[in-house]
């Protein structure tokens, strides 16, 4: 019997195991992921930017956790000899709307005790000569890193701590008693306390197996990225977003460098035709 089974070995699974195993030593937390390796999802196919936390409403939780976040981020990092870069981000207007926009966030960043700087046209320049734009605000504390190796370190710390992860383990039923729960992954019944599902793009259908009433469905997009030429790889000394578009829930293509050097060009949003799928054919009916 498991006191706790957290379901996925992405980055929210694997850092909420090792958060409480360190709280529970005496404990037995187990992950469940159902692919071979941990961060073979999200973890592993994002922009590995540390977000300073520009976008979000001050006071809100997101804005609080992803202060707090990045500086943790950054000094898991340098204790465990992980790869990041403090390299900053500078959000570019194009035109006077953008400019307006620029503003707002500008505001929001003072709210949220974020250091930005506004930059005219010319600053902009002399900062990356290859960008062009009406103004620019430059946020310092915006870094990159690898979150695939993040989780995977996190999975390492967790084993050496008690904890267990089990891979090529999918979850197919949940079945919630009094005291306990039955978790069936393969042919095994796996008897637990409580469950904390962390399935990423599978979050609806676990929440359906334990019988939970929801109103949500996830509706896979998919984010390609380009990457540039390597003569390219020095162009650019900075993170460069364009300012989001409010009505859009994405935060727009964004040159990024990543911290193998090279620097990627996305990503956009387009309709998935499968959860889990990263290339353009990838069909699951
Ligand atoms: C295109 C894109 C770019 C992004 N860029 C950034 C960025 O630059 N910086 C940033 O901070 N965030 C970024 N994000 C967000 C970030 O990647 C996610 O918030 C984060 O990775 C979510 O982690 P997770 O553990 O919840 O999900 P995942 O990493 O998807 O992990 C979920 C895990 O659950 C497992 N699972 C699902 N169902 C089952 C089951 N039935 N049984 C067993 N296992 C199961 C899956 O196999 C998977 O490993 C980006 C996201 C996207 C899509």
């Amino acid at each position: 019997m498991y006191d706790v089974i957290i379901i996925g070995g992405g980055i929210v699974g694997i850092s909420t195991a090792w958060q409480l195993q360190n709280r529970f030593p005496h404990k037995h937390i187990m992950v469940l992921e159902k692919e071979p390796h941990p961060a073979m999802h999200q973890t592993g196919h994002n922009s590995g930017v540390i977000h300073a936390g520009v976008y979000y409403q001050p006071g809100s939780l997101k804005a609080d956790f992803c202060k707090r976040g990045a500086i943790q981020t950054i000094s898991f990092c340098k204790e465990h000899d992980l790869p990041y870069q403090q390299c900053g981000k500078i959000l570019v207007a194009t035109n006077r709307l953008e400019y307006e926009r620029m503003k707002v966030l500008e505001a929001r960043c003072i709210q949220n005790g974020i250091e930005i700087r506004r930059l005219s046209g010319e600053e902009l320049e002399k900062r990356e000569p290859a960008i062009s734009g009406v103004g620019a605000l430059f946020v310092p504390a915006t870094g990159i890193t690898d979150y695939r190796k993040i989780t995977e370190k996190l999975a390492e710390l967790l084993v050496e701590r008690g904890g267990k992860v089990r891979f090529g383990a999918e979850v197919k039923a949940i079945h919630e008693h009094r005291d306990t729960v039955d978790i069936l992954s393969g042919s095994q019944t796996i008897k637990s306390r409580y469950v904390i599902a962390c399935g990423g793009l599978m979050a609806d259908r676990l929440a359906r197996m334990m019988h939970i009433d929801i109103d949500f469905r996830i509706i896979p997009f998919r984010g390609e990225y380009y990457q540039l030429p390597a003569k390219h790889n020095k162009t650019f000394h900075h993170l460069i977003y364009p300012i989001p578009d409010p009505e859009m829930p994405f935060l727009g293509v964004h040159l990024t460098r990543m911290v193998d050097g090279s620097v990627t060009v996305g990503p956009n949003a387009v309709l998935g035709w499968k959860r889990e799928g990263y290339g353009c054919l990838n069909l699951d009916l």
